[in-house]
């Protein structure tokens, strides 16, 4: 690929948001809902940091990242620009830590341990992170894609509702590799309800990437997190 000016790149982000919000527009009209309840996380994992002030330029206030090395350099680099920062990669305990400097929302919560040292830190640095409970919405649970069952989900959501330096915002999940994306989340949609019984204020539902955004706003997604729609096919891991 031949080098790209800036101003080629920001002219192509610009031309993906805009993409990618027609999709949003047009999955809330078919589902009857407002596209102002349907906020859009940017995943800018493995792209340039140039890339996230391409996109805050345009307007994105919301970006997305899955590695804390990777992540945790980006936030450093990116200070007053007024962004929020969402963690939504697999997450390990001894990296929660650090997570928890940086991370306004960790849509990956799925084991005790890790609510645990999320909590620690955060009251360390005298922060709130709120906290997504990833349900595992796979058939045949698949090693190293992370989540609760969701038998487990209460159990996870009261744990974090009751860690001082977490705030419970609601679920996330991803959809299963084979299978109906429509079915899967409108699982996540009872499951998410009846956190919400427990939990009234948890009304955050992460779900849907760049090729199921639309299924998820018909079952109620609030957040989507899409990466190769508006950065392009993802670069080699450097
Ligand atoms: C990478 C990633 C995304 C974005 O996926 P795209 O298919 O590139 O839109 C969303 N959620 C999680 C958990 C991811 O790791």
């Amino acid at each position: 690929m031949e080098a790209m000016t800036a101003e080629e790149r920001s002219r192509e982000l610009a031309a993906n948001l805009a993409e990618v919000g027609r999709r949003i527009t047009r999955a809330c009209a078919d589902a009857g809902r407002d596209p102002g309840d349907v906020t859009l996380v940017v995943v800018t994992k493995t792209w340039p940091v140039s890339d996230v002030r391409l996109l805050a330029e345009l307007g994105v206030r919301e970006v997305g990242e899955n590695r804390d090395q990777e992540a945790r350099g980006k936030v450093d680099d990116c200070v007053g620009l007024d962004l929020v920062w969402h963690f939504v990669g697999r997450l390990q305990t001894n990296k929660a830590g650090s997570v928890a400097r940086y991370a306004d929302v960790v849509h990956s919560v799925d084991r005790t341990r890790l609510v645990t040292a999320l909590d620690r830190a955060a009251q360390q640095h005298g922060r709130s992170v709120t906290c997504l409970v990833q349900v595992d919405l796979d058939q045949v649970p698949e090693p190293g894609r992370g989540g609760v069952e969701e038998a487990g989900v209460p159990a996870m959501a009261d744990a974090v509702a009751a860690a001082r330096g977490l705030c419970l915002g609601g679920v996330m999940a991803v959809a299963p590799r084979d299978g109906d994306p429509r079915e899967a989340f409108d699982r996540l949609a009872r499951i998410a309800e009846l956190v919400r019984r427990d939990h009234p204020d948890a009304t955050l539902v992460s779900a849907g990437m760049s090729g199921d955004l639309e299924e998820a706003v018909a079952c109620g997604a609030t957040h989507l997190r899409v990466g190769t729609a508006v950065l392009g096919s993802r670069p080699p891991l450097g």
